[in-house]
């Protein structure tokens, strides 16, 4: 069945990986529609540091996470710098960013925790999500693959960072890569290109395509391979195959937006039981 939309209530809607098991993890990505926020940002905007106005923004995450049956002053989230860095999180970092920018995880692409009830939250506007369930560790994970994590390999790290903290093993990992900018929409520079074929030699042609001289970057499908490569079975991989650009009417773009928008966001949870 792999990814769909789920109606929650008021608007508020939730993207939604059959993969992962409801009665052990919470998990969603986040449309735009339901929240309060004005133009650029409207309305679901879950991101602090895009000059939307704070307290539309907390209303916005309180909505959220609400409808997931998470409390959001609880909600973990990092500084987010297209860098390859990963944190494991714990229970003294529950409420970390949840409500100002200032105090979140510094210069972390990556959250991983096994504890549960402890929301952890990235967000996104084409970017790629990237999340993951150990079912037998009982550990989450979240990662934000933007070119510049998913050239420096931030998925396979995030699952090596998992492995180390928690004992998982890639074979018994289920992973999901959400909705991104698509290949047809995201064309990149030759500088981009290059660095993505010296990086991935083994699979740069069915990432990277020429349409009349101009590369197009399948962020998704990278971060997909990356994922395989790293040891995730294929019946283990779910992948939204969505455009954010294409589907702006339900997910942010930046790159379509011309840079002024909001953020939706992929958030985790494992429950307590
Ligand atoms: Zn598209």
């Amino acid at each position: 069945m792999s990814y769909f939309l789920q109606h929650q209530q008021n608007n508020i809607w939730h993207g939604k990986f059959s993969l992962f098991p409801e009665a052990a993890v919470a998990h969603c990505i986040s449309t735009r529609l339901g929240g309060v926020s004005d133009k650029p940002y409207a309305s679901l905007n879950l991101g602090l540091h895009v000059g939307d106005e704070p307290s539309k923004v907390r209303d916005n995450r309180r909505l959220l996470l609400q409808s997931l049956n998470l409390k959001p002053s609880a909600v973990c989230t990092p500084e987010q710098i297209h860098g390859d860095k990963v944190a494991r999180v714990t229970a003294q970092d529950a409420g970390r960013g949840s409500l100002d920018y200032a105090d979140c995880i510094p210069g972390t692409d990556a959250l991983i925790t096994s504890e549960p009830e402890l929301p952890l939250m990235l967000c996104y506007a084409d970017c790629t999500p990237i999340l993951f369930f150990d079912p037998e560790n009982l550990a989450i994970g979240i990662a934000h693959g933007g070119w510049k994590g998913t050239a420096a390999s931030i998925a396979k790290k995030t699952l090596l960072s998992m492995e180390i903290e928690f004992g998982t093993k890639p074979e018994e990992c289920l992973a999901a890569v959400g909705p991104a900018i698509g290949a047809s929409c995201y064309t990149v520079g030759d500088e981009v290109a290059g660095i993505f074929r010296q990086n991935f030699p083994a699979y740069a042609d069915k990432i990277l395509t020429a349409t009349d001289n101009v590369w197009h970057l399948d962020l998704a499908a990278a971060n997909r391979y990356e994922l395989l490569d790293a040891g995730i079975l294929p019946e283990n991989l779910e992948s939204a195959e969505t455009c954010t650009a294409c589907e702006n009417q339900w997910y942010f773009s930046h790159r379509k937006e011309g840079g002024h928008t909001g953020r939706h966001a992929a958030v985790m949870a494992l429950r307590r039981y």
